[in-house]
């Protein structure tokens, strides 16, 4: 029998994770987390889950999105997707300010969410309380569960998955999620006007790529935690900006040991970018287009050292988004300044200069037979042509040895965590 579609989205490296197939039919498709392939859907071989399979297909984003109406009317749009305003700010709650990844926006929003009764649950990831290197899908309806899921979380998640409780349920609940996860969200959204109508607000964090359990284990070996220890915690970010990757475990003894804490620059730069799954490297979005609000690091003013207070960039990328912006700084949830448009294109140099070599290497992926995301109206060749020609070189040259060196044509196959 040939396989399903969403089988086949993970054998030839289509999908991202993001969990919306598994949250859509979660009896017949459940999440699995590989250590090498990430966390990845797997289909119940049966004629019923060919056919959740096949109906999951719409809720989909890993193989297609189509950018035609989003709203772009300028360079800095065609550029980053839909930029109504941007703004530079930090949750007003200390707490949660140092708790966040960087200023807390994110957790910040949320909070106002439910206070201002714009939803009634906020869903979002956060760290499995029995191993902490696996992540939950959530839906939380107070401070402290979005506490939570305060600070980024390095390593695979699959949010989505909670779609199906939001279609299947009576709350309005807002979405957050990394920028593959929110474009799932969108199509779904797009294909289930009843979703749509309980979904009030999407952000999306800005999303350099996820790395994958052998690289959160590496983490772990870096941090001095024994193979032998009860892991309680491990964070990646928060706590300061860019905050220390830390982890806590108990030893055989009972006794509690809080690890070294590394830079994010060692961490993310060393430890665990090599790891991020190869859908991520063709990636063509890092910010957010499909979101009501986007959320990242300001690196144009970066923190003078690793546990800074912490600062947002926020930029708005509908008109609801922006009203949720402004009604939340009025509200005093959130403390910011309007900055230029083109403050994202400040922030974040390295991302555009991605984009734009992600032209290249689905050309080189094609050329060599291998199927390649396909984002449908995004522009992705004119950026493309704005690289130097080293970057447009590079783009098919990196693309060509890394599928020989890792034998990028073999179909991937999941398997569970040994545990
Ligand atoms: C894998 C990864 C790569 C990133 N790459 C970049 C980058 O290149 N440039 C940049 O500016 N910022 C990047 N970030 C985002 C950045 O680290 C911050 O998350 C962002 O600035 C928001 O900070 P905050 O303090 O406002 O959010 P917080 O208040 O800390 O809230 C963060 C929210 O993100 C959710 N979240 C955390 N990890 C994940 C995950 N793995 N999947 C889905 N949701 C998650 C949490 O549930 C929480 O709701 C990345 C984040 C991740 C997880
Ligand atoms: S919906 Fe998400 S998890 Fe499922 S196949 Fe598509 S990209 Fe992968
Ligand atoms: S790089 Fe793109 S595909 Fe990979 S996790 Fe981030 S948003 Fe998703």
């Amino acid at each position: 029998m040939s396989s399903d579609p969403i089988s086949t989205m993970v054998s030839r490296n289509l999908c991202t994770g993001c969990g919306a197939c598994a949250g859509a039919f979660p009896d017949l498709i459940r999440m699995i987390d590989d250590p090498v392939n990430g966390r990845r859907p797997v289909v119940e071989a049966s004629p019923e889950g060919r056919r959740a399979a096949e109906d999951a297909r719409s809720w989909c984003a890993g193989a297609t999105t189509t950018w035609h109406d989003l709203d772009r009317s300028d360079a800095i749009d065609r550029d980053w997707g839909p930029v109504l305003a941007a703004w530079e700010g930090w949750a007003s709650d200390e707490e949660i300010r140092h708790r966040g990844s960087s200023g807390g926006a994110v957790t910040a929003l949320a909070d106002f969410a439910l206070s201002s009764g714009a939803a009634d649950g906020v869903a979002h990831i956060a760290a499995r309380a029995d191993d902490p290197r696996l992540n939950e899908a959530v839906i939380s309806r107070d401070r402290a569960g979005l506490l939570r899921g305060a600070g980024s979380r390095y390593a695979q998640a699959s949010p989505a998955e909670s779609l199906g409780t939001i279609a299947g349920g009576d709350e309005n609940v807002a979405f957050i999620g990394k920028p593959c996860d929110v474009a799932s969200a969108h199509k779904a959204m797009q294909t289930d006007a009843t979703l749509a109508s309980k979904v009030p607000l999407t952000i999306a964090i800005f999303c350099a790529g996820a790395p994958n359990l052998v690289a959160t284990d590496r983490l772990l070996d870096r941090l001095g935690v024994p193979k032998d220890g009860n892991l309680v915690d491990l964070r990646y970010r928060g706590e300061g900006w860019p905050g220390l990757m830390q982890a806590e475990w108990i030893d055989g003894d009972g006794t509690r040991h809080v690890s070294e804490g590394i830079s994010y620059a060692e961490g993310w730069g060393r430890v665990l970018q090599s790891d991020r799954r190869w859908r991520c490297r063709v990636c063509s979005d890092h910010t957010g287009a499909f979101a009501d609000i986007s959320v990242g690091d300001p690196w144009h003013a970066p923190p003078g050292g690793d546990t800074d207070a912490g600062r947002s960039l926020i930029v708005a990328r509908t008109a609801r988004g922006k009203a949720f912006v402004e009604a939340a700084i009025r509200a005093g949830a959130l403390i910011a300044e309007t900055r230029r448009r083109d403050v994202i294109a400040r922030a974040q140099p390295n991302l555009r200069a991605t984009h734009g070599a992600v032209w290249g290497r689905r050309a080189a992926m094609r050329l060599l037979g291998l199927p390649a995301p396909r984002d449908r109206g995004q522009g992705l060749l004119r950026l493309w042509l704005g690289l130097p020609l080293r970057g447009k070189m590079q783009s098919f040259a990196g693309t060509w040895k890394r599928v020989i060196r890792e034998r990028l044509w073999r179909r991937v196959r999941i398997a569970g965590l040994a545990r």
